[in-house]
């Protein structure tokens, strides 16, 4: 099984056996990135007041549909910037899934939030919008028209949906209950950019929507992030709150209230600008690779390949190998043991983070029973993605 695998994978791509495979790195081949970087150091606007920034922003506005872009230093400080701009206060609870990179739930903790996990479909891996309506109508009631949790007394503020993997969640429906239980949404699509529900990019049902631009993401400026919405107040108050609330003045510091210097730089927002020139090829590099796997692996038994969901756009930032097997001991053996036959060959692959309700500083959490994400956990295995594999060059 273990060895049918690694020589399907590399079918797939058509790289010759021992190839060493990255999961997903960044590359600027084809790209102006040099050149823009080199302005940016020659003019020596490196920093947030250089017009690349701007470029940058006018760029996912464009390509995401967005009205307003404001662009910061990652993915976690948008994060944290959204829920804190629709109201997130300390003691509030925010509604997330346990399946998700650390920073979803880090950075409710870090506005003094609780992070209260729920649990996900079988299907898209995203928030599942039937259990979370059953649980919330056993678990929540409204006190003046605020919803607050039963058991532990506190307000439930918000709702952070999280596109997995560049797969967008059941974001409609979800939309829906946060509309009925009287929820903010904020969606987590830091994997997600390029992908769409409908017409609609991932990030704009909700109030705001956050990318990240991370090493290992679709679109990378070493490190970055935005924050995209269709709410101008947001966006002003994203755009104010992010560079240390200081009035415009030549010369004058007047700071309006208490904020933080999250805003991306210049220098970072190079890489950003020369990437989103490609975007449209890279996307496409995205969806053929996703293609050779479906066929490379479509008469591999035990294995599936996760698709997007009807009526969506998946990116395919990284491809997922889902194994059949129930969520037993033996499955996660087996899962294991094709990670390490394949790290010895040098093909980098990996389970789905351990769920967060698992980590140390989450196991006192509130949450829902997560039977889906604990079964997705032993399962979904992230396989080579990189789009440089297929350009030239
Ligand atoms: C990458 C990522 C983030 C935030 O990332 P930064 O590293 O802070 O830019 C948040 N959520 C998810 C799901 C991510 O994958």
């Amino acid at each position: 099984m273990n060895k049918l695998i690694a020589s399907r994978i590399y079918t797939a791509l058509g790289v010759s056996p021992g190839t060493r495979l990255a999961l997903h790195e960044p590359s600027f081949k084809g790209t102006d990135a040099l050149a823009y970087v080199t302005d940016c150091v020659s003019s020596g606007w490196v920093s947030s007041a250089g017009s690349l920034v701007n470029t940058f922003e006018k760029q996912l506005t464009d390509f995401t549909g967005a009205q307003f872009c404001v662009a910061v230093n990652n993915g976690t400080s948008a994060l944290r910037l959204a829920l804190h701009l629709v109201g997130v206060k300390p003691g509030d609870e925010v509604l997330l899934p346990s399946l998700t990179f650390v920073a979803t739930a880090n950075a409710i903790s870090h506005l003094g939030a609780i992070p209260h996990f729920v649990d996900i479909t079988t299907t898209d891996y995203g928030i599942c919008p039937l259990l979370l309506d059953d649980y919330l109508s056993r678990t929540a009631w409204h006190r003046d028209s605020i919803l607050i949790n039963r058991s532990t007394g506190r307000p439930i503020k918000a709702l952070v949906p999280v596109h997995v993997f560049g797969t967008p969640a059941s974001i409609e429906q979800l939309h829906n209950l946060c509309t009925k239980w009287g929820l903010r949404m904020i969606e987590d699509a830091a994997e997600a950019l390029g992908s769409l529900s409908g017409s609609t990019h991932c990030g704009l049902t909700g109030d705001v929507g956050c990318l990240s631009f991370n090493g290992n993401k679709l679109i990378t400026t070493g490190g970055g992030g935005a924050i995209i919405t269709n709410n101008s107040d947001i966006a002003q108050q994203a755009r104010h709150l992010s560079s240390t609330a200081k009035l415009p003045h030549d010369w004058e510091f007047f700071h309006d209230q208490l904020a933080w210097n999250d805003r991306m730089p210049s220098i970072n927002a190079a890489l950003g600008v020369a990437q989103m020139e490609q975007i449209h090829s890279l996307l496409k590099h995205k969806r053929n690779i996703h293609k050779l796997y479906a066929d490379s692996f479509v008469d591999v038994p035990g294995v599936s390949l996760l698709e997007e969901p009807k009526g969506t756009v998946s990116n395919y930032w990284l491809n997922t190998l889902i194994l059949a097997d129930p969520c037993t001991q033996t499955c996660i053996d087996k899962r294991d043991s094709l990670l390490t036959y394949a790290h010895n060959l040098g093909i980098q692959m990996r389970p789905a983070w351990t769920p967060l309700h698992l980590l140390p500083m989450y196991v006192n959490h509130p949450r829902s029973s997560l039977v889906n994400t604990v079964d997705a956990y032993t399962r979904l295995i992230n396989i080579p993605s990189s789009p440089s594999l297929l350009q030239p060059g």
